[in-house]
């Protein structure tokens, strides 16, 4: 069978790759939508063929739960939103694949995986890389260690962005879980982790802020070091201000890269003497197509709920080691 998903929220990210990937995967297919805006509900109907029955908006959304054409609900909303429809999701007896960062804070996490659990439906998150060849080959390297122990870490997700171009949007706005650490730098936490395959245990931060007239609320640029138990570290940015992302990973015999690390497509790398070569596939597709089969079957999701929470731990210790002027913050 394949699984009916609902997109929850019509924005740049379901719009642009989600709905277009739904037309693609063989697993699973966009039976639903939930929107706030009127006028995308026709729009989407008619694009997409859904049924009137199957479109819902913020305020009857628990109702999908007398929806057997709904197995999945997808959170494509702004960051502080992604705990109430997780969890509205859950109660609603439906599995749940949530956007990055998964919320909040680490605490939020706790309670959004506590309520998929209590209604038996499972939780993942929407790491697309974690379905990407070249992520997967750095993830298997962090196993092996062909080059010793990997003892230093440089991971910058960088999207440069206008803000004067959208001045109102939820990602300049602190409450909603703006900021470019969430946006970006979440990805820059993800690669230290995946690539270290270890977890931090401590962090020290720093902000800077070249256009303070557009980034009020939040920074524009916020650099971390992440310290591993065994006294390797991990330099992480997440930043608006430019438009390249890489990652580097220095081990005591040898180095190897990743440059772009986090985007869509054109992930390259290699070692400094040999590029790596794998295939190029369809992020979204593959994602949900895995994760549906996961759900479906019951097995093991390759991107557990935990993931999520655990780079939330870390971002919670980045914002506090800020606010306490770049003091070392236990983990
Ligand atoms: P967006 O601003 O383009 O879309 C957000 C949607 O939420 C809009 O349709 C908006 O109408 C709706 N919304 C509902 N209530 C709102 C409110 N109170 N304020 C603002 N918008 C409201 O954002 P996006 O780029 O689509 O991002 C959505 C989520 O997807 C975020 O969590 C983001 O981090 C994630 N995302 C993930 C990837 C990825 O590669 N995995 C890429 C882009 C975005």
């Amino acid at each position: 069978k394949k699984l009916g998903v609902a997109l929850v929220g019509l924005g740049y990210y379901s719009t642009d790759l989600l709905a277009p990937a739904l037309q693609h995967t063989q697993q699973c297919y966009l039976s639903a939508i939930v929107t706030g805006t009127k006028a995308k509900e026709s729009q989407w109907a008619s694009q997409y063929g859904i049924k009137n029955s199957n479109i819902y908006n913020y305020d009857n959304f628990d109702d999908i739960k007398n929806n057997a054409d709904i197995d999945i609900v997808y959170v494509v909303l702004p960051n502080s939103m992604h705990k109430e429809f997780t969890i509205r999701a859950a109660q609603a007896g439906k599995h749940v694949i949530c956007e990055k960062p998964m919320a909040l804070n680490a605490i939020e996490c706790e309670e959004m995986i506590l309520a998929c659990k209590k209604n038996n439906v499972r939780l993942t998150i929407g790491y697309r890389l974690h379905f990407e060849p070249y992520t997967q080959h750095i993830m298997s390297l962090g196993k092996s260690l062909p080059f010793g122990d990997i003892k230093y870490i440089q991971a910058a997700a960088e999207f440069r962005t206008q803000p004067e171009d959208f001045p109102n949007s939820w990602r300049l706005k602190k409450s909603m879980g703006g900021g470019w650490m969430m946006d970006m730098g979440i990805y820059a936490i993800q690669a230290a982790r995946y690539s270290k395959q270890m977890e931090p245990v401590a962090v020290t931060a720093q902000t800077a802020n070249s256009r303070p007239q557009y980034f009020k609320e939040v920074t524009e640029t916020t650099t971390a070091q992440l310290y591993f138990p065994d006294g390797s570290l991990a330099q992480i940015t997440g930043t608006a201000a430019t438009f390249v992302g890489n990652l580097t990973v220095a081990a005591a015999d040898g180095q190897y890269y990743l440059s772009p690390f986090w985007t869509y497509e054109g992930i390259r790398g290699g070692t400094l003497s040999k590029p790596f070569d794998f295939p190029l596939v369809h992020q979204q597709v593959t994602q949900l197509d895995e994760m549906a089969i996961s759900i479906r079957d019951n097995l093991p999701m390759r991107v557990e709920a935990e993931e999520g929470l655990k780079d939330m731990r870390v971002m919670d210790a980045i914002f506090r080691s800020i606010a306490l002027g770049g003091k070392k913050v236990i983990i």
